[in-house]
C-alpha cells in the first residue's frame, strides 16, 4: 500500500499549492483496484507536514485496515463513492472559490466550454444540502454524482472523481475554471450550454482520435 499512500501524501500538497482549499480542509483518496482498499487524508493535518504512515487505510467496506489517525471527516462520502463508481480510484474534495459560488447558490456548472465537455462532461449538479462528516452528505453526493466527474456540496464546496489522481486533478482545476468563466460571462451576456449530444461527441473523439497514435 506503500504507493497508494504516496500518492494520497503528494496530492495533498499539490492540492495546498495549487489553492484548491485553505488550510487543513478538503481531503483525498485513492483506491488500489486490486486490494481494494482505499486511501484517505488524516482529519485535521496540515498537508505540507503529512508522511505516508498518517494516511488511513479502509476496505471496501469502511473497516480501518491501517493507520493510526483519526481519518476525515468525510471518509464516508469517500467509501460511498468508490462503492457506487468501480471506474473511479481517486477523489479529490476541496473548497476552492468560484465552484464554491455555485455551491453556496446551490446552482449547478453546465458544459458552455468545449474543454469542460471534454473534461468533466454535460453537467455537475449540486447535491442536497447536508452537515459536513454526516452520512446523509456522503448519501446526496452520490445521488447527485450519478455517473458524473464532478459533484458540487451545497454550502460546501466540490468533489472531483477519476480513474486515477491525475485526471481528478484535471477535472478539479477544469471544473473550478469553468465556473470562473461562467460568471465572468454572465456579467456581460448569456452563456451558451453546448448540447447533451455534442458533448458525447466530443467525449468520444477525445477517447478515440485525440493525440498522437
Ligand atoms: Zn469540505
Amino acid at each position: 500500500m506503500e504507493k497508494f499512500r504516496q500518492i494520497v501524501v503528494d496530492a495533498g500538497k499539490e492540492m495546498f499549492k495549487r489553492s484548491l482549499t485553505v488550510a487543513t480542509w478538503g481531503n483525498i483518496s485513492v483506491r488500489d483496484p486490486e486490494s481494494e482498499y482505499i486511501v484517505i487524508t488524516p482529519s485535521g493535518m496540515d498537508y505540507e507536514a503529512c508522511v505516508p504512515d498518517d494516511m488511513v487505510v479502509f476496505d471496501k467496506d469502511g473497516r480501518v485496515v491501517a493507520g493510526e489517525r483519526r481519518p476525515s471527516i468525510e471518509k464516508d462520502l469517500h467509501i460511498r463513492i468508490y462503492q457506487h463508481r468501480p471506474d473511479v480510484n481517486a477523489i479529490i474534495h476541496t473548497h476552492p472559490v468560484y465552484s464554491t459560488v455555485f455551491a453556496v447558490t446551490r446552482q449547478g456548472i453546465p458544459a458552455i466550454t468545449e474543454e469542460f465537455a471534454q473534461v468533466v462532461g454535460y453537467t455537475v449538479k449540486c447535491a442536497e444540502y447536508a452537515m459536513p462528516g454526516t452520512k446523509e452528505l456522503a448519501e446526496n453526493a452520490v445521488r447527485a454524482l450519478g455517473k458524473e466527474r464532478a459533484v458540487l456540496l451545497a454550502s460546501h464546496g466540490a468533489v472531483c472523481v477519476g480513474p486515477d489522481m491525475e485526471t481528478a486533478f484535471k477535472i478539479s482545476d477544469v471544473l473550478e475554471k469553468t465556473a470562473q468563466i461562467l460568471i465572468l460571462s454572465r456579467t456581460i451576456g448569456t452563456p451558451r450550454i453546448i448540447s447533451k449530444q455534442d458533448v458525447k461527441v466530443m467525449q468520444d473523439f477525445l477517447k478515440t482520435g485525440y493525440g498522437q497514435r
